[in-house]
């Protein structure tokens, strides 16, 4: 299972998929993107390999410079188009992709059902996206401080990463014992499961710890803690090996 996320001046699709490839070696059973354009957040997602979302994606408008991909590895529900992420909340405004396992997935499901937010999918994962519109319906808040609320309430591992039509050129990132590193290029930044797809294009590279939250917005990225105070990022640079 692996993520992959690009915001910048290229394509992100090709990046992305490319990415994806690279962590095959982690084992996977289903593949999807998110990409953003537009206005419009489409997600495209097959059960089988990288390959198979390539041929279904061939036709599409893939056009976009801000977008994410993910192979899952089902912990909850079987392996099929449904259950790939990236998993849209209700509204289908966010999408999310996750690896890990949230624990209290039932309870926050249970919860968010009688709150009127509607499931497709038997994952764990589709109950975080819900969870974050919710709390940014009750909150009127931006995406960031809805995704640290919602990181208070999910027991469990995670590696996420969020976007939103409502924030088109914004990734939100947060890890919690799933490994998530990010690149920083000249005004491009890339996220990911490990270094294999950032390493073709920068060696300056951040490793998120455990609770902390990535935004990327306006150029930047900047790092803050659960609790919102905001956190040096530590940028190491890769030995490269092309
Ligand atoms: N628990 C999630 C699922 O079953 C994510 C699995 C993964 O890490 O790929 O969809």
């Amino acid at each position: 299972c692996g993520i992959v996320a690009y915001l910048g001046h290229r394509q992100a699709c090709p990046i992305i998929l490319k990415g994806l490839h690279r962590l095959e070696y982690r084992g996977y059973d289903s593949a999807g993107v998110a990409l953003m354009n537009d206005g419009e957040l489409n997600v495209y997602k097959k059960k089988g390999k990288v390959a198979e979302l390539e041929n279904y994606i061939a036709e599409k408008d893939t056009h976009a410079r801000v977008g994410m991909g993910h192979t899952r590895w089902a912990t909850h529900g079987e392996p099929n188009d449904t259950n790939a992420h990236p998993h849209y909340s209700t509204s289908e405004r966010i999408a999310i992709i996750h690896n890990g396992i949230i624990e209290n997935y039932a309870a926050l499901k249970t919860h968010l059902q009688q709150q009127g937010h509607e499931f497709h999918s038997d994952t764990d994962t589709e109950v975080f996206v819900n969870l974050i519109e919710e709390i940014q319906t009750q909150n009127h808040c931006n995406l960031e401080e809805a995704v640290r609320l919602a990181l208070h309430e999910v027991v469990g591992a995670y590696a996420i990463v969020v976007m939103s039509r409502d924030a088109p050129n914004q990734l939100i990132a947060a890890r919690k014992g799933s490994p998530m590193v990010i690149g920083i290029g000249d005004g491009e930044f890339f996220i990911a499961s490990d270094a294999t797809p950032i390493i073709e294009y920068t060696n300056e590279v951040v490793y998120v710890n455990d609770y902390e939250i990535a935004i990327i917005r306006d150029g930047r990225l900047e790092l803050r803690s659960k609790e919102d105070v905001e956190q040096t990022p530590y940028i190491q640079k890769l030995e490269m090996e092309l």
